[in-house]
């Protein structure tokens, strides 16, 4: 009997393999009502069950507590397992040892790369350059893909506008029209065209939802905004992802309106599924379920049904589903629809990557060899991390340094290898990422000298250094006192023409349960510039950063600030790169920097108010402002300079009163007035000047990166429709009122031309 019915499996299988290669939704449907009439109950809920990686050793895969699990059809996928060699050997396990011999899903946290890693993301989004953006998805996929990976749980498009909050890092910042266009770039090149191709992963956008506004920037904590703030600012990312086709999307941590986002039936089908149209799949995140009984949702087997019932699909770790589902099944609180709804799902997403077809499509150990760290994927790296970085300021052209002479290169961050790529790199070899050393001393070659000294350590408090550099991120605190680092590092920087010195946030300061109240560079680093700039030699501050950092003081003080967040594999050698300007740095802010944290959140979309500050005005009685400190962020949101200077000409709009469903265009001539050539990014923003309810002082709706030559002149045209104009009412329609809109264009938030039209209806 057995014989028969995995005889019986096997040539369903080979019957729909058939079929995968012209993927149709009846084909689909088919397949999977046949597949689901010969699952029993306990089957199809473990379906829904996704373990992390367990205790899987490489070659010993079948012996794992996974294994028996797996054996039993207790498991729909694994996560964070890598190498080809563990993914194959439990992948065999299920299609060879279970009864349904129905593949898994293998996941992992491909968020900025894989072994060829990216910028953080938030630097990432920095280069307002999609094409950079899709291609770094799709090396990350191709590289992950060749090593068993098929589901990555990317792209993060939280939106996120307090910089105390550490995975500010894992997002694109606090802009939503710029984030969803991000969204879009990550989920295309994830995907491409075609899920069941062996080099395209699926995508899951994550936290759904709202998790980048837990209060006090504290992570996990509650979220609680309007649905006007919902719909208007913080969801069209996610939708922008959905829409783009991602195959899933996960659940987020924090609650929504006083319910858990997992157990959230608003958001999990009355938005997603209805509004929609949603076809893909929802994973919790870690343990999401078994946290709601800490939320006060009730116990493990009613908030694992509240969670189902909501519209989770997938469990990730808990095993909530696993092992209450049959009883609330058999309480009457779910019921079998719910159960094969969600089973559904789970086997439509296998289908559309081709597991039925091929469990080991996603293993071809060939392409092991050939598509991981190819010196293709090296090259992108260090161009897109050379695209990433932002000049924050550069007195008397400090920058770029020649390529001659003594460099002094000080600080804690200088020569660290497992600094360099960032959070979240969970695929990379922290050995092969080029430190800061490297890339200058590779550049300057036998034609100048680099002296190097650690200066001090990260922290002065060595359990703060290290809770900041966890996960084998050690800078590996120094022993000696900090008056003998100081000294060594002043012999340094007296012996050389020019001082960079690499300060600023270690790369675990930011991203998951890394908040901070304080985002100064922390104290001992900070003493340590203070003494660098007193020699009276030219000091540029190579900034690491996961978030915006309060730099009141270094702007004022120190000649040149480069942040260069955290660049990936390749960031030594696009930091030398820049610095010595092989590349004009050309990125900019996509978060608003504070000028201390009491200014937090600051974001340059935010409303009036009855009683605005006026332009360029700091303290007036009875206005909204602050008594110790101005209205404005030190940098704002777009801003970033180059070596060279550009200008704007008079913009022009094609129409001051246009009608209905016309186009119109803005347009503005820019020149590059310096004698290096470089690139720009120039954005559109729209104020809805009178609205049914009230509208933003600004909204970015447009942006051009272009390049121009030294002494080249380009006209920027933006074509604006209604579309543009559209935002969520008070009835959460999305639409556009008639009135008088302010059409602003300038390199950043704050320095814009503006012209007023009127659109009539
Ligand atoms: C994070 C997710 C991540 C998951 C799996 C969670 O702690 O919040 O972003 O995808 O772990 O590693």
């Amino acid at each position: 009997m057995k014989k028969f019915l995995l005889a019986a499996c096997l040539f369903t299988v080979v019957q729909a393999n058939a079929q995968v290669k012209k993927p149709s939704d009846a084909a689909m449907n088919r397949f999977v009502s046949d597949l689901m009439k010969k699952m029993t109950l306990d089957e199809k809920i473990g379906q829904l069950n996704l373990p992390g990686a367990g205790d899987i050793v490489t070659g010993q895969a079948s012996n794992s507590d996974i294994a028996k699990k797996i054996k039993d059809g207790q498991v729909g996928g694994l996560f964070n397992i890598k190498s080809i060699a563990k993914i194959k050997d439990v992948q065999k396990v299920a299609v060879e040892q279970s009864r349904l011999k129905i593949p898994l899903l293998f996941g992992m946290d491909v968020i900025h790369g894989y072994q060829t890693a990216f910028p953080i993301p938030l630097a990432m989004s920095c280069t307002w350059d999609m094409s950079l953006i899709e291609q770094s998805a799709r090396i990350a996929a191709t590289e992950a893909s060749a090593d068993g990976i098929n589901w990555t749980f990317s792209p993060m498009v939280d939106i996120a506008r307090d910089p105390r909050w550490g995975r500010i890092a894992e997002g694109s910042g606090e802009d939503t029209y710029l984030g969803s266009e991000v969204a879009k770039a990550m989920v295309k090149g994830y995907q491409g065209n075609d899920l069941s191709k062996e080099n395209t992963i699926m995508a899951c956008v994550k936290h759904y939802a709202m998790y980048g506004a837990a209060e006090a920037g504290r992570d996990y904590n509650t979220t609680d905004m309007s649905r006007l703030r919902m719909f208007n600012e913080y969801l069209p990312p996610y939708k922008a992802a959905v829409d783009a086709g991602a195959g899933s999307v996960m659940a987020s941590f924090n609650e929504v309106d006083g319910i858990p986002a997992t157990g959230n039936r608003f958001l999990m089908t009355d938005v997603l599924r209805k509004r929609w149209g949603f076809k893909g799949f929802v994973v919790t995140d870690y343990t999401g379920i078994n946290e709601m009984i800490d939320h006060g949702m009730g116990n493990l087997q009613a908030v694992s049904a509240l969670a189902l019932k909501a519209g989770i699909q997938m469990d990730m770790v808990g095993e909530g589903f696993l092992t209450t589902l049959k009883k609330s099944l058999s309480e009457k609180t779910v019921t079998v629809q719910d159960i094969d709804n969600a089973c559904r799902l789970i086997l439509e997403a296998k289908y559309k990557l081709g597991l039925f077809e091929d469990p080991y499509r996603y293993c071809k150990e060939e392409r092991l060899k050939k598509d991981i760290y190819t010196t293709e994927h090296i090259k992108a790296a260090r161009h897109i991390a050379g695209e990433s970085f932002v000049l924050l300021k550069n007195q008397d052209n400090v920058l770029p340094l020649r390529k001659s002479g003594k460099l002094a290169l000080i600080g804690p961050l200088a020569d660290s290898k497992s600094n360099m790529p960032g959070t979240w790199s969970v695929a990379t070899d922290f050995q092969l990422a080029i430190t800061v050393k490297q890339g200058l001393e590779e550049a300057l070659g036998s034609n100048g000298t680099v002296l190097y000294a650690k200066g001090s350590n990260l922290m002065d408090d060595p359990a703060y250094e290290e809770r900041a550099t966890m996960f084998d991120r050690s800078l590996k605190r120094d022993k000696r006192s900090a008056e003998e680092m100081m000294t060594e590092a002043l012999n340094v920087a007296n012996q050389s023409d020019i001082i960079v010195a690499a300060l600023g946030e270690a790369s675990e300061m930011s991203g998951e349960s890394s908040s901070r109240t304080d985002l100064g560079i922390p104290d001992a680093q900070r003493r340590l510039l203070e003494a660098l700039l007193k020699t009276g030699k030219p000091v540029v501050l190579l900034l690491f950063a996961g978030r915006p950092m309060t730099l009141k003081w270094e702007q004022e003080h120190v000649p040149a600030i480069l942040n260069v967040w955290f660049g990936g594999s390749e960031a030594g050698h696009a930091i030398a790169d820049v610095l010595f300007g092989d590349v004009n740095p050309s990125g900019k802010l996509t978060t608003s920097f504070p000028q201390n944290v009491g200014q937090v959140p600051i974001y340059y979309a935010h409303k009036n108010t009855g009683r605005p500050l006026g332009e360029g005005k700091w303290f007036e009685k009875f206005r909204s402002n602050y008594l110790d400190v101005s209205n404005e962020p030190l940098y704002p949101f777009g801003y970033g300079l180059s070596y060279t200077k550009f200008d704007y000409g008079k913009m022009t709009v094609s129409q001051a009163k246009p009608h209905g469903n016309q186009t119109i265009t803005a347009s503005v001539t820019v020149s590059n007035k310096g004698d290096r050539d470089g690139k720009e990014i120039v954005q559109l923003y729209i104020r809805d000047v009178v609205g049914s309810i009230t509208r933003p002082v600004k909204e970015l709706k447009g942006f051009q990166k272009i390049g121009l030559k030294a002494g080249e002149t380009k006209t920027v045209s933006f074509t604006i429709s209604t579309e543009d104009l559209r935002f969520y009412n008070g009835n959460l329609e999305h639409t556009w009122e008639p009135g008088e809109f302010d059409i602003m264009i300038g390199p950043d938030s704050k320095q814009v031309q503006t012209t007023r039209i009127n659109w009539t209806k």
